[in-house]
């Protein structure tokens, strides 16, 4: 089974993806953006890393297997991802010393945590150690990415440093002169409409990738390779739904409404086009056509946006409806004045009645589409 998920959600005042700090002074993550305008224009924006993504989700994952009897090695289940990087890691993961070799290694990792079964390790010993920097790796069964600002609102998206102080004048804490009772500090926030994106692949849940010669072999169960998927489902609609990754949410809580997700459900590799398009929707279901129907898709529009479609085509089509009176008018009187002759001769009548039959056609495809 192939889950691909796109959507796009507005985030604001968010402070999800801090990279550093300087002094008092704490920035959000920003990535470069080019843009297809008038040549091409890069933009600096705020920007929700895939990592932060992936954090949020194993968590998830880490905690719904605990509670379904699915094994969680000892430092995934408190949410620590060190996945298995060297000897030390590993012993105090599984309690065992590590084997030394790939298809052993890697085949008792997958049977004792799922996440890593499902999000990978790389194992990659000292030199100098008992396994002579030996490395093991798995790669992870989902992809995500940076969430970055959808087209339309990369060039409105925007970081804003906010002043916030803590007060300890008139304690007995600030005694001295030169210890201040103000501590002012800044966090840097934003506010978009961002671009999320995952896939979900089972096809190596529970089974050998790194040793060639053991390459798909099943290490646990069907029945348990079932349920690893179902619990790796779940955790993507718990993800979604309560919005479960990023920082800082303690006193930055963002407030989020999603606009519209595409979820598309196949047995092969088929993803849902990038929602960075407004069209995003609609391209999905050409891609679906042309592809024939090799994927199953699931939509999520929120009638906020559709209740704006539909005001928008009303807009639209009366300024439509007046400009068309205006040119016909136009067109009437220059005949009238230039080619006298030819004026009598056509049929006013059927061009505009056929012309409005098009123009109501093809609106009402525009609401029925949205
Ligand atoms: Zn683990």
């Amino acid at each position: 089974m192939f889950l691909s998920v796109r959507g796009r959600v507005l985030v604001n005042v968010e402070a999800l993806n801090m990279t550093e700090s300087v002094g008092n002074y704490v920035k959000h993550r920003r990535v470069p953006v080019i843009l297809p305008e008038r040549g091409y224009s890069t933009y600096l924006v705020p920007a929700i890393s895939g990592e932060s993504i992936a954090h949020g989700y194993q968590e998830i994952v880490a905690e719904k297997s605990d509670q379904e009897n699915i094994p969680v090695c000892n430092l995934c289940r408190k949410g620590i991802f060190l996945k298995s990087t060297n000897e030390e890691v590993f012993k105090h993961a599984f309690g065992s010393n590590p084997p030394n070799n790939g298809y052993d290694f890697e085949r008792e990792v997958i049977r004792g945590c799922v996440v890593e079964d499902l999000g990978g390790f790389l194992f990659a010993p000292r030199r100098g150690a008992q396994a002579r920097g030996r490395q093991v790796k798995r790669t992870s069964c989902f992809s995500t990415g940076y969430m970055v600002p959808v087209k339309e609102a990369l060039e409105s998206s925007i970081i804003e440093p906010q002043l916030h102080s803590r007060y300890a004048l008139g304690t007995k804490f600030v005694t001295r002169e030169e210890e201040r009772g103000q501590m002012i500090y800044y966090v840097e926030l934003s506010s978009s409409t961002y671009a999320f994106s995952f896939d979900l692949d089972s096809s190596k849940v529970g089974r050998i990738t790194f040793d060639m010669d053991h390459y798909g072999e099943e290490v646990i169960s069907s029945d348990d390779i079932r349920k690893r998927t179902e619990v790796a489902i779940e955790s993507l609609g718990e993800l979604i739904l309560e919005f479960e990754f990023g920082a800082k949410k303690t006193r930055f809580l963002p407030i989020v409404e999603w606009e519209s997700i595409a979820v598309s459900v196949s047995d092969g590799v088929w993803t849902v086009p990038s929602p960075n398009s407004g069209y995003y929707l609609s391209n999905a279901l050409s891609k679906l056509e042309k592809t024939e129907d090799r994927a199953k898709l699931f939509v999520y529009l929120n009638k906020e946006m559709l209740r704006d479609t539909v005001h928008y085509i009303k807009k639209k089509s009366e300024e439509l409806i007046g400009e068309m009176k205006s040119i016909v008018e136009e067109w009437k009187k220059g005949l009238k004045e230039k080619m006298p002759e030819y004026y009598e001769k056509i049929d006013w009548e059927e061009i505009v009645k056929k012309k409005l039959e098009s123009l109501i056609s093809k609106r009402l495809g525009e609401v029925v589409e949205s």
